[in-house]
């Protein structure tokens, strides 16, 4: 039987090189494709020349006057000229580096195409040859995003066919109550209407039942991890030895500051009590939130309990384990690491350890939430730089437990309303303070002209023993490219500082446990100079490094600039950020200048939302707030609330969704779809 969840190499001409391509943009099965929506339209209707404003990008109708000339304008570079005649006048369209549309265009014969319109010069640069519109050409074209292996004509003909091939056995997921009371349209008219409009409003309802589609279903895994608590009548109450807690503090080599004690107290409040802990941290960049974390796991495990730290990346994990290990080898603590770079020969006696309880502690990336982890009696979960996890593996994490108590941890500060929406009913704590003796960051832009000086800048702080990241540019379409780039950096770098000084290159290619390697090294000082890409983003602490060297500056968002910035100054010595960039426009040249004006996470994260607009910064994987397709948590909030709201009436009603056997058909889709993803 045909189902959504068939694999694409059901379509024609879709083998493993096709699979891999559309893997990229997250397409592996007919649901992902039918669900891959255009990100806008092209109006291909005809237009009038004198309605055609200039520079517009308008479709025109016209019959070919002369034979097409083609001319070079530079190496491998060609210009195909074609005159057509619109009414009574005579257009010229030009189109570059496409000879071959050369046979399109015979004389005296009908053609459409799209292009803009130059109403000074009378001429149409041409970007598209149209069939002459007749009935059933559509009147819109989707545009897709795309990437250089799948093409936009190539994916129009997958999601066609899988439409034609599929569509009768299209899953109705909104109750159809709820669909009539919103007057939303039913899922094969939302996935017809997003991908083959007829007319604006047919495409403009659809994309509102998309919202609410999209919005609905989150809210339902959101919610069903409430309901799969609702069967244990108590959480856990761990009662931790409070003389052992104080005994530890006092061993740290800093006091506490005040927003930290208070936090721990809000924590361990929650430990304590019988009631399920679901609680948020947040705080910003280098407030200290990992020593709350290892205070509070420590908590748990003097109350019998083991204790786990989820984090996003391998890097971090290590670095947290370390940082774990020494601060408890006093303490009688043992510590394990589990990533996925452990080898098979590690692994055993490591699961082992873990099931008979020898462990008490766990730090991992996703890796610990495997099916073959078993845990002899986990009590209590933290989760670091939460917003890069999914629902799921929040839920899973939870399940491994005896329904641990679990922390999110957080640098991204959102606004209330959306938290509660984000992550369902969590408890917030905030740390809003600096630990003492922090000298604020200085950051100074720096045009590429200047590099010069920046570089002697960073000698002078590598002559004064101290450490220097430099981040190389973010060329968002390819990987290769940023490691090219990567490369030139660091050649360039090593030329000047090497050996004197050591220099390394960390990117996102390099194996697992290379990444540990050299980051470790690092952190001890054996490396004083390290090139990377944005692999260092998240989360990384080494207090002795002071300079954020950070090439093209400019194409980094300002969340992520502020998360880059926070790996220096996390120690007593002054620390600097160096922005180098030639911003092309005003956004550009605005984000430049509220770096070098604010140190403040919470103030960056407002002006990154009127930068930006709410769409861009909360859509995208740094915000904390998880991506949504079509949806737009802020401008479409009312469409969430109402979403957030019909899914609490229908748990509220009948908790087991017995009368929504395709919900709960869903539920359990997406839940297997991550058991098996790792
Ligand atoms: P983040 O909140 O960004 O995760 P970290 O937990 O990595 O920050 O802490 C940043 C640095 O500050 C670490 O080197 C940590 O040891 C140090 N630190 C944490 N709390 C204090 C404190 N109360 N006083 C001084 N240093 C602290
Ligand atoms: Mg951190």
């Amino acid at each position: 039987m045909l189902q959504l969840t068939d694999s694409v190499t059901e379509l024609t001409g879709v083998g493993p090189k096709r699979l891999t391509a559309l893997g990229q943009l997250g397409i592996q099965n007919i649901s992902d494709l039918l669900y891959y929506f255009p990100f806008r339209y092209e109006d291909l209707k005809v237009k009038d020349l004198a309605e055609a404003a200039d520079q517009e990008k308008v479709t025109l109708k016209g019959t070919v006057v002369a034979e097409p000339v083609i001319s070079r304008w530079g190496p491998g570079k060609t210009r195909l000229n074609v005159r057509i005649l619109v009414e009574h006048d005579v257009v010229m369209v030009t189109f570059f580096n496409q000879p071959y549309l050369k046979d399109k265009f015979e004389t005296g014969v009908d053609v459409a195409i799209y292009g803009k319109w130059d109403a000074k010069r009378h001429t149409l640069t041409g970007m598209k040859v149209l069939a002459v519109q007749s009935a059933d050409n559509p009147s819109f074209a989707a545009i897709y995003s795309v990437n250089k292996s799948v093409q936009q004509g190539t994916l129009v003909k997958l999601i066609k066919e899988a439409y034609e091939k599929y569509q009768a056995v299209i899953p109705e997921l909104i109750p159809e109550a709820l669909r009539q009371q919103y007057k939303l349209v039913n899922e094969q008219a939302l996935i017809a209407g997003m991908h083959f409009p007829e007319t604006y409003p047919e495409a403009k309802q659809a994309r509102r039942t998309a919202i609410f589609h999209e919005f609905f279903l989150y809210q339902l895994q959101l919610q069903s991890i409430k309901q799969s608590e609702r069967h244990v009548a108590n959480g856990l109450a761990l009662h931790y030895q409070n003389a052992a807690l104080k005994e530890f503090i006092q061993t740290l080599p800093f006091e506490l500051t005040a927003a930290q004690k208070r936090v721990v107290n809000e924590i361990c409040l929650d430990l304590k009590s019988p009631t399920h802990m679901n609680r948020l941290l947040q705080g910003d960049v280098g407030s200290g939130k990992t020593i709350v974390a290892a205070i509070t796991m420590f908590a748990a495990v003097t109350a019998g309990y083991q204790a786990a730290l989820m984090v996003p990346t391998e890097i971090l994990a290590e670095q947290h384990y370390q940082k774990l290990k020494q601060l408890f080898a006093p303490m009688n603590v043992t510590v394990g690491l589990l990533t996925g770079s452990i080898t098979a020969k590690e692994r055993r006696p490591l699961l082992a350890d873990i099931e008979n309880g020898r462990i008490n502690m766990i730090v991992g990336t996703h890796a610990l939430i495997q099916n073959a982890v078993n845990y002899q009696r986990l009590g209590f979960a933290v989760i670091d730089e939460q917003h890069r996890f999914g629902v799921n593996q929040r839920r899973i994490l939870r399940e491994k437990g005896l329904q641990p108590d679990v922390l999110a941890m957080t640098a991204t500060p959102i606004p209330r309303t959306l938290a509660i929406t984000a992550y369902g009913e969590m408890d917030v704590s905030t740390i809003d303070e600096l630990p003492k003796g922090r000298v604020p960051i200085e950051t100074s832009w720096v045009r590429s002209n200047q590099v010069e000086q920046a570089l002697s800048f960073v000698g002078t702080q590598l002559a004064q023993h101290s450490q220097v990241f430099a981040i190389t540019p973010l060329i968002a379409e390819s990987e290769q490219m940023d490691l090219k780039n990567a490369e030139e950096i660091y050649a360039k770098l090593s030329e000047r500082f090497a050996p004197d000084y050591q220099v390394a290159l960390l990117h996102g290619k390099l194996k697992d446990d290379e990444k540990n390697r050299i980051m470790t090294a690092f952190s001890e000082n054996q490396i004083q100079l390290l090139v990377s890409t944005t692999v260092v983003e998240v989360g990384v602490d080494v207090p002795n490094a002071t300079v954020m060297l950070i090439f093209d500056a400019d194409r980094f968002g300002l969340a992520q600039l502020h998360q880059l910035r926070g790996r220096v100054g996390r120690g007593k010595k002054q620390a600097y950020c160096l922005l180098v960039a030639d911003p092309k426009n005003q956004q550009g040249i605005d984000r430049m200048t509220i770096m070098t004006e604010t140190n403040d996470g919470f103030v960056v994260a407002q002006k990154d939302l009127e930068l930006r607009g709410p769409g861009e910064v909360f859509g995208h994987q740094q915000s904390g707030v998880p991506t949504f397709k079509v949806g737009d948590p802020i401008a479409d909030f009312a469409s969430l609330q109402v979403a957030q709201q019909a899914v609490q009436k229908i748990f509220t009603t009948d908790p087991d969704l017995t009368h929504y056997p395709t919900l709960k058909q869903y539920l359990a889709q997406q839940q297997q779809n991550y058991l098996t993803l790792d």
